[in-house]
């Protein structure tokens, strides 16, 4: 038995990728924009349906930040993001000079709480704030409760703002993630569902939407011969040959998606049966995650802890990774208001994600189950 790395989630090209590469250089689109990043758009586009409009970024994180821009969130306006989160989600409403006031998950999809969510902005709104915008996040590709959501944003009179960088695919209510919110943020970095090796994209709703964030990522240039801006701009723009590698992802997504279905069934099926593990599974029929990674939680009564699991699994040459550190923890984070009960941190104290790239072989899967039974024996 060969002892390979097995890494936590690999980008994994289809192999049409190089074909879109060579046609920018036949033609000498070697910039941020062309035939790739409109063809990528457009594809995009098609695959999320809903009408939506697309605008390729540099990263899932300029997306965010865009729509943050867009939304005019200014100097000493906040922001309501979900605690339970990777950083890049909320550090865009630090680049405004916003802050942002944090919301606990629920145990049931681990996203945002709808309840602390309303007991937010209740609050919020008896100190005589209004939060410009409400962050939620698809952790780990599976669908936060968007009508419940949205539900709440607009009995407040707030946008929603998607953070659909892990969940491109996922179903809510049989509609794709990221076309629910007045925007919302795909990611293409290396490790995410598909990669363009690094990437975002912004979803929108309207042309006019879609052009004012095609100008601000592009530093924000009005229509006249000479350089001349009215407005601060950004260089966020996705170049023609990251979109090139992005068409060739778009023709083996579906495939990415269905293995890291597979994968997560494959571990639910074996490390799922284990008393005191248990493998993160949507809790309703309605909420379809795409699965990117695969997460186990233990409880503390079997004596491991995910650290415990982390090290020994790094012993047999196999990567895993805590669950995302609550916002609220975060030390520069820490003065930040936050409204919860604690699941987030019972979460992350008792979580690990495993290896769940699709390309990942079902003998490297049941490596990485052996080793987790041996420990639990
Ligand atoms: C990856 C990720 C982002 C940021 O995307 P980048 O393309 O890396 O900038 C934002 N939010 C979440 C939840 C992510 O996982």
């Amino acid at each position: 038995m060969t002892n390979n790395r097995i890494w936590l989630s690999l980008a994994h090209m289809g192999g049409q990728e190089q074909h879109y590469i060579q046609e920018a250089f036949d033609t000498n689109w070697v910039v941020p924009l062309g035939p790739n990043v409109d063809g990528f758009e457009k594809d995009l586009a098609e695959y999320l349906n809903e009408n939506v409009h697309i605008t390729a970024l540099s990263a899932g994180t300029a997306a965010l930040h865009l729509a943050l821009v867009m939304l005019g969130v200014e100097a000493g306006d906040e922001v309501i993001c979900q605690s339970f989160t990777f950083a890049a989600s909320a550090n865009p409403i630090v680049y405004q000079g916003a802050t942002p006031v944090f919301v606990d998950s629920e145990a049931d999809t681990w996203n945002m709480s709808p309840e602390f969510l309303a007991r937010a902005l209740a609050e919020r709104s008896a100190l005589g704030k209004k939060p410009k915008a409400i962050i939620p996040v698809h952790l780990y590709g599976m669908p936060a409760k968007m009508d419940e959501i949205l539900e709440i944003a607009s009995r407040f009179d707030i946008s929603v703002v998607e953070d659909a960088a892990e969940a491109l695919g996922s179903l809510y209510k049989g509609r794709k993630c990221g076309t629910f919110g007045k925007y919302a943020a795909l990611s293409f970095n290396g490790n995410k569902i598909i990669t363009t090796s690094g990437g975002g994209a912004l979803v929108s709703h309207t042309e006019a939407d879609h052009q004012q964030a095609k100008k601000l990522a592009t530093q924000a240039r009005d229509n006249a011969p000479w350089y001349q801006h009215s407005q601060i701009g950004y260089n966020y723009r996705m170049s023609n040959i990251c979109a090139g590698i992005g068409r060739g992802q778009m023709l083996v997504l579906e495939e990415h998606i269905h293995r890291r279905r597979e994968i997560h069934a494959l571990y639910r099926n074996t490390l799922g049966r284990i008393e005191g593990l248990e493998i993160y599974t949507s809790p309703y029929p309605e909420l379809e995650s795409n699965y990117w990674l695969s997460c186990l939680t233990i409880d503390p009564a079997t004596g491991l802890t995910p650290e415990s699991l982390r090290l020994a699994l790094e012993k047999e040459n196999i990567e895993t990774r805590p669950l995302w550190k609550p916002m609220h923890l975060q030390p520069v984070f820490a003065e930040c208001p936050f409204y919860g009960d604690g699941t987030s941190d019972r979460l992350f104290a008792t979580g690990l994600c495993l290896p769940s790239g699709s390309s990942l072989s079902d003998e490297d899967i049941h490596r990485v189950i052996d080793a987790v039974c041996a420990l639990c024996k």
